[in-house]
């Protein structure tokens, strides 16, 4: 068996400065997760927001997904592609679909209810969601679904948590 070249603590650096060149901080993902369930556990503390933001980033599915779009929209910046996609990605084609398709790798790892945050981020563009819509900022086609991903995906682990606490105190 070949030895994979990165261990994962690197990887998990990797991407923290991957999304910081990006203009993307932990704590903007953050920001989109309280907004996601503020309503639905009241006492819901920022470090748990961040806390759980980091433990999606920190899966290897998450790590490659974000390599793989990330990639695509430097490229694309530099004008590097082929014909069609370099125009596909460059101008975020709406029907293109596989940003989207790329992103619900991502989703999946947490169930159901990250389809339905999913779903309701990318509608809502709160937060840095919006700046990464804004096309004067360079191209983000792959980024900004992909951080709606990661932050409904750490919504979502935060909701069934709270629902093993809550049920694991009713048991008792
Ligand atoms: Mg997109």
């Amino acid at each position: 068996m070949r030895a994979s070249p990165l261990n994962s603590n690197q990887c998990y650096e990797q991407t923290l400065e991957l999304l910081q060149q990006r203009g993307v901080e932990v704590a903007d993902i953050a920001d989109i997760v309280m907004f996601l369930q503020k309503d639905y556990i009241p006492d819901l503390s920022w470090e748990t927001c961040v806390e759980s933001v980091q433990s999606v980033l920190k899966k290897r599915e998450v790590q490659n997904a974000l390599f793989t779009g990330i990639q695509l929209d430097i490229l694309a910046e530099e004008k590097k592609l082929l014909t069609p996609l370099q125009d596909i990605i460059e101008t975020d084609e709406p029907l293109y679909g596989i940003d989207e398709v790329l992103a619900l790798a991502i989703v999946n790892l947490y169930g159901s209810i990250g389809f339905t945050n999913y779903g309701y981020v990318d509608k809502m563009k709160y937060g840095k969601l919006k700046d990464l819509n804004d096309k004067s900022f360079g191209v983000h086609t792959f980024l900004d679904d992909l951080v709606g991903a990661i932050a409904a995906a750490a919504s979502s682990r935060i909701a069934h948590r709270h629902k093993q606490k809550a049920e694991e105190q009713e048991c008792m």
